[in-house]
């Protein structure tokens, strides 16, 4: 979504980073680093590094030595160059999100949260770390209601320091550099520090998302200060730079992490988040966050979430997202309706495909509300096992007709009779979206799948004074009220809990070999994003970039499906609509990234072809 500034950029950062990452580094061990920082090479010397060449923004590229896929050309490049420089593919993706947090403030950033799930070549496990934002300590159930009980304004709380959590990126890209990383923070987030130094051009996409926030950003000062250079959207072409985002870098990478959970950076966090600055007449909630918070945090290593798919393994990511157990059972429904019918989502025409699409991630979001939230025993192994989607299946799937909205949630009691009544009927919550995603795969094997937000694009509209970083909203992830009157809802706000995601990124092993990681954003729309691409992949026999690009349908079990134009004014809509589907038009739904690891050490990028004005796929060595 943006270009580069200054033509050198790209070359600098590639001479910075190999002066960096100098030695190659083997899949695992940490490799020693070098005692001359980029910070002191990347000065006055940059212009004479010769011209640049602009990295191209292609969406799908086959080659070797790795591969990197994200919605921005700068931060594929910088991570292409960690590990053209010997970086592996947790390296990678640590330096190409700093990155993302500089082209793409509104979805990510060091003030917002985000899952990675990690393929990891010398063990042949994939873990994860989960880098959700927390509640504070002080957060109740009731804490998003008034005094009578009723649920507050949405967008009340979302411009506010109300919906800030304590956020996780910083944590997470700690954690991942010591437990899979080859090369300190001090080094990776050097090229974001570059690059939010010299700036990038604005594009459209940017342009575009700066105005639809500009109402909003206006109560707070220094976020017009920050993001509405002299008091206006910038212009598409300018260059936009952000100093005092390099500075929050700079200090990252100088004083560790500890700088925002235990130092100074953390205390102007907690200050803008307690007490935001508004514009004269503006009165917003304040926060709850206290430096204890910010101490409390930690980045968790997880147990992934794993299901079969037609011989393939497919991993997830765990509670506190929903995603890995949504996918998951939704791909166990795709298998359950192939059995009940004896017709494979292979065999079926485009219309039929899309139904068994809806119905199963309708109703993996009937199961979801009910049973998934960071709470204690959550049912994982029942969600995602085979029998119980098999009983769903049966208790609700019709090849011909959609099951009326809302689809019942199903009981995982472990004891599956087969078309037992469903549970209970559970609403849908309406999400927001702005995130984004990036995947990574290194020469050793090594992947990594990595979504990050800010939660809504613009998240809070706070911007921390003298950082340059936006803060989260996250905490509205949570529901205000149970979704459902005598339904338990265990995604209610609560002391230090982590409020549910659909963040969905996922890897997928061919036994111990990884084949396919893929991820978007997108909110809850994340979820049937990522079961879709893997079915048109899987089972449709697209191509990679063409399966991330076909028309996107998402039913989450609300009182209508959201289809793009393709389908919405097309002929599959009129016969999904025939068949009891009620849809609604939606522009765009996600922004995926996908690698391919292909047999003998290549691989295929692929990102969207227009979707958010197209993504940026690379590999080291193009074929
Ligand atoms: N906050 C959302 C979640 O965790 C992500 C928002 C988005 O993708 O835009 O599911």
């Amino acid at each position: 979504m943006v270009r580069r500034a200054s033509r050198n950029f790209s070359s600098l950062v590639a001479v910075c980073v190999a002066l960096l990452l100098v030695a190659p580094a083997p899949a695992s061990t940490a490799a020693p680093v070098p005692a001359i920082g980029v910070a002191d090479r990347s000065g006055a010397g940059a212009e004479h590094h010769g011209p640049a060449t602009t990295p191209a923004k292609v969406p799908v590229m086959i080659g070797s030595g790795g591969a990197v896929a994200s919605v921005d050309a700068d931060a594929s490049q910088i991570g292409i160059d960690v590990l053209k420089a010997g970086g592996n593919a947790a390296d990678a993706a640590i330096a190409t999100a700093a990155a993302l947090g500089v082209t793409e403030p509104y979805s990510a950033g060091i003030g917002g949260g985000g899952f990675l799930v990690y393929y990891d070549a010398a063990s042949r496990t994939v873990r994860t770390i989960d880098g959700r934002e927390t509640a504070p300590a002080t957060f109740t159930d009731t804490r998003f209601t008034d005094g009578a009980g009723a649920a507050l304004d949405f967008t009340s709380v979302v411009n506010s320091g109300l919906s800030v959590g304590v956020p996780g990126t910083p944590a997470l890209w700690q954690r991942a550099a010591q437990v899979f990383g080859t090369r300190s923070l001090r080094d990776l987030l050097r090229p974001a520090e570059l690059l939010a130094q010299r700036g990038f051009v604005v594009d459209e996409t940017y342009a575009q998302q700066t105005r639809d926030n500009e109402a909003r950003f206006r109560l707070f000062p220094e976020t017009v200060r920050t993001f509405l250079p002299g008091g206006s959207v910038p212009a598409v072409g300018s260059t936009f730079r952000n100093p005092d985002m390099a500075l929050a870098y700079r200090t990252l990478r100088l004083r560790g992490v500890d700088a925002l959970y235990e130092g100074r950076l953390g205390e102007a966090l907690v200050d803008a988040a307690r007490r935001p600055r508004t514009a004269p007449g503006v009165d917003v909630y304040p926060g709850q966050i206290t430096r204890g918070d910010l101490r409390q945090y930690r980045a968790l290593l997880r147990e992934p979430t794993r299901t079969t798919y037609r011989g393939l393994d497919v991993y997830g990511m765990p509670v506190p997202s929903s995603g890995g157990i949504a996918v998951g059972e939704s791909l166990n429904l795709i298998e359950a309706y192939g059995a009940q019918t004896g017709q494979a989502l292979s065999d079926v025409d485009r219309v039929q495909y899309l139904h068994r699409l809806a119905e199963a991630t309708a109703t993996a979001f009937a199961d979801r509300n009910r049973w998934i939230g960071d709470v204690r025993n959550v049912p994982t192994r029942q969600l995602l096992s085979q029998r119980f989607a098999d009983e769903r299946a049966c208790q609700l799937f019709d090849p011909a007709v959609a099951h009326p909205r809302p689809i019942p949630f199903g009981d995982p009691d472990g004891q599956y009779t087969g078309c037992a009544a469903a549970a209970g009927a559970a609403q849908t919550a309406a999400e927001e979206h702005g995130t984004t995603n990036l995947t990574v795969a290194d020469r050793w094997g090594n992947v990594a799948e990595y979504t990050l937000t800010i939660e809504m694009t613009g998240g809070s509209g706070i911007t921390v004074p003298g950082y340059g970083f936006l803060l989260n909203n996250e905490l509205t992830d949570f529901d205000f009220v149970p979704l459902t009157a005598g339904v338990p809802d265990p995604n209610l706000p609560g002391p230090g809990k982590r409020p549910r995601s659909s963040m969905s990124p996922t890897i997928v092993l061919d036994g111990n070999r990884p084949v396919l990681a893929l991820g978007s954003p997108g909110g809850a729309t994340i979820i049937t994003t990522v079961t879709q691409v893997l079915l048109g992949h899987l089972d449709r026999g697209l191509p990679l970039v063409e399966a991330i690009a076909a028309p996107r349908l998402s039913s989450r079990n609300g009182a209508s499906s959201q289809a793009e134009p393709p389908i919405f004014t097309g002929p599959d809509g009129a016969a999904l609509t025939t068949m009891g589907l009620v849809l609604s038009a939606t522009p765009e739904i996600g922004a995926a990234t996908a690698v391919r690891l292909l047999q003998g050490g290549r691989f295929e990028a692929a990102a969207e072809t227009t979707r958010r004005g197209g993504g940026s796929a690379m590999v080291v060595k193009p074929d």
